[in-house]
């Protein structure tokens, strides 16, 4: 069976390349916005995904950005192996008193939860997978609302997120009647079919 794992080395970023991602970070730090409130960062990020020549998708998707390396396809029967790489956008209600050269032009809101650096992180890693040879495709979400908890709400994003075409989705409801056993805690539908790694603040 053919060694299907891309050379490692292709991998390490040089140097141009984390000071791109370092400039990245720090003009989407100047410019922070709130919970679905994104535009101004959709539009920087499409076009440093422009700049990389990866195609994107905005349609649907409010104020997010879903983006493809690999074979492209909108087909729910695509059985091409599929791996998602997710940054979310927005900032937070936060006045930034840092004082850096880079800090937050817009009072009362900051980047104090690492977006812009999970933005900055992932347009790396597009800028290194775009030349590998792959497997399957690299799907890019850039996820807004995330603070707000409802960037990864119905919709396209939410079908995207989970990498299972919508046709396939089951649909449970939003929330569970809780037994009646006092003290009992509800249970989330989706607990049974997704793990969550960590809680991003
Ligand atoms: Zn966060």
């Amino acid at each position: 069976m053919p060694d299907t794992n891309p050379d490692q080395s292709q991998f390490q970023p040089d140097s141009k390349l984390i000071e791109w991602m370092r400039d990245i970070r720090r003009t989407i730090h100047q410019y922070p916005e709130l919970a679905n409130e994104e535009n101004r960062t959709q539009k920087f990020i499409c076009e440093k995904l422009q700049e990389l020549g990866i195609p994107f998708r905005t349609e649907g998707l409010h104020t997010g950005i879903v983006a493809t390396i690999g074979p492209s396809t909108s087909n729910d029967s695509d059985e091409t192996p599929c791996v998602a790489l997710r940054a979310d956008m927005d900032a937070l209600p936060v006045n930034e008193k840092t004082g850096l050269s880079f800090a937050s032009k817009f009072p009362g809101v900051m980047h104090a939860c690492g977006h812009d650096g999970h933005m900055a992180m992932l347009l790396g890693a597009a800028s290194m997978l775009r030349h590998t040879e792959l497997p399957g495709k690299v799907v890019l979400l850039f996820q807004p609302a995330e603070e707000s908890g409802e960037g990864a709400e119905d919709g396209p994003a939410f079908h995207y997120a989970f990498l299972l075409p919508a046709a396939r989705v089951p649909r449970p409801a939003r929330t569970v009647t809780p037994p009646a056993i006092s003290g009992a805690t509800p249970r989330s539908p989706w607990s049974e079919m997704v793990t969550t790694p960590s809680q991003s603040g």
